[in-house]
C-alpha cells in the first residue's frame, strides 16, 4: 500500500475506533455509538448450528480484509473493522449473549476473497460469509443466503483527472480491472463486451493497478469503490454511473434453513432496535455514505433451477 493510501486508511481506522466507544447503563444496553444486544445467552434446539457454535464458544466468519468501510485490517491494532464485521458481531451476540461490542473474542475472522466464498462455506473453513456478497441464483445452487442486509450498485472508479469514462459502455476497448469470482467481472463483460479486463483476487490490487497506469478504470460495487476513493488522497474518483443491483447477503451452508432463519431474525431485530443503523453510521457513514432504509430480508423457500439462474439483476 502506498504512503498516501496508508495514511487515508489510518484516518478511517482512527474514526472507526473512536466510533466504537460506548458506555453501559443499568439495563445492559450500550450507549454513545455502541449497540444494544441481549445480555444472557439464549438456548437453542439441540443439534442446531446455533447450539453447536454456542457450545464451541466461537463462530468463524469470512470477511474481506482490504475493503475500507466493509472489512479492513486496522494497520495499528490488526483488528478487522467495517460494516460486514459489525453484522458478524451482531450475530455473534445473538448466539453467545452479551453485547455486540464485547463479543469480539468469540467471533473469529478469516480473510475471504471473492473467489473463495463458496468453497469456504462448502468445506467448513467458515461458518458464515459476510463479504460484500451478492445474493444471486447461480450462487444459491451451492450456498444459501440470509438477508439482504444492504443493496449496492456496480459502478466505476477512475483517476480524478479522467474525463473520458462516463458510463459502462465507455469501458469498451479500455483496460479495466475487476476481481475473479465476482459478479462485477461478469456484469462488466455483459454490458461492455469489448472491455479489456484484468482480473486480480482483490480490489485493493486493482486500485494499485489504476495508480500505476496498468488499467484506466476499476469496476465493482460503488460503496467498495467509495472506500478506495476515500483512502486515495484525492487520486481517484467514482464515475457515479450505476449499472446493476447487488443485494448483499450473509452466506451460510446450503440447506441449513434453521441457521438462515436465525440470521434473518437477528437482522430484523437489528433493523427494529437501531443496531443496524448504528453499525452503518459508524462504518460506511465514516466514508461519506448516508444511512439508508434497510432492505426487507428474503426468506426464500425454493432454490431456483440452474436453467433460470442469472448472475445479477441489471437495471
Ligand atoms: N458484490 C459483488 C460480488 O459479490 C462484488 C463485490 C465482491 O466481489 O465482493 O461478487
Amino acid at each position: 500500500m502506498g504512503r498516501a493510501r496508508w495514511i487515508g486508511a489510518s484516518l478511517v481506522a482512527v474514526a472507526l475506533t473512536a466510533g466504537a466507544c460506548g458506555s453501559s447503563d443499568d439495563s445492559g444496553t450500550v450507549k454513545g455509538g455502541g449497540q444494544t444486544a441481549t445480555t444472557t445467552a439464549p438456548s437453542f434446539a439441540a443439534g442446531s448450528t446455533m447450539a453447536t457454535l454456542q457450545a464451541k464458544g466461537k463462530i468463524t466468519v469470512g470477511v474481506k480484509f482490504d475493503q475500507p468501510g466493509f472489512g479492513q485490517r486496522n494497520p495499528t491494532t490488526n483488528d478487522i473493522e467495517g460494516f460486514d464485521v459489525e453484522m458478524a458481531k451482531l450475530i455473534g451476540a445473538a448466539i453467545f449473549g452479551g453485547k455486540a461490542a464485547d463479543v469480539g473474542s468469540k467471533v473469529s475472522f478469516v480473510e475471504s476473497v471473492s473467489a473463495n466464498r463458496e468453497p469456504y462455506l462448502q468445506n467448513g473453513t467458515v461458518d458464515m460469509v459476510i463479504a460484500t456478497y451478492t445474493i444471486n441464483d447461480t450462487r444459491k445452487q451451492i450456498v444459501d443466503f440470509a438477508g439482504p442486509y444492504f443493496i449496492a450498485h456496480q459502478d466505476i472508479m477512475v483517476k480524478a483527472s479522467d474525463t473520458t469514462i462516463k458510463s459502462v459502455t465507455d469501458l469498451n476497448g479500455k483496460k479495466v480491472c475487476s476481481v475473479t469470482g465476482s459478479t462485477s467481472a461478469t456484469n462488466v463483460k455483459a454490458k461492455a463486451p469489448q472491455v479489456d479486463l484484468t482480473l486480480f483476487d482483490t480490489y485493493s490490487k486493482c486500485a494499485e493497478a489504476l495508480g500505476d497506469g496498468r488499467v484506466v478504470a476499476v469496476t465493482t460495487d460503488a460503496p467498495i469503490l467509495g472506500g478506495l476513493v476515500s483512502t486515495s488522497n484525492g487520486a481517484y474518483k467514482l464515475v457515479k454511473a450505476p449499472f446493476t443491483d447487488e443485494p448483499y447477503g450473509i452466506g451460510v451452508k446450503k440447506g441449513d434453513t434453521a441457521f438462515r432463519t436465525f440470521v434473518n431474525d437477528t437482522l430484523e431485530k437489528a433493523y427494529a432496535n437501531g443496531d443496524w443503523a448504528s453499525a452503518f453510521a459508524r462504518t460506511l457513514g465514516k466514508i461519506g455514505l448516508d444511512t439508508p432504509t434497510p432492505p426487507p430480508v428474503d426468506r426464500y423457500t425454493t432454490t431456483p433451477t440452474t436453467a433460470a439462474a442469472t448472475t445479477t439483476t441489471t437495471k
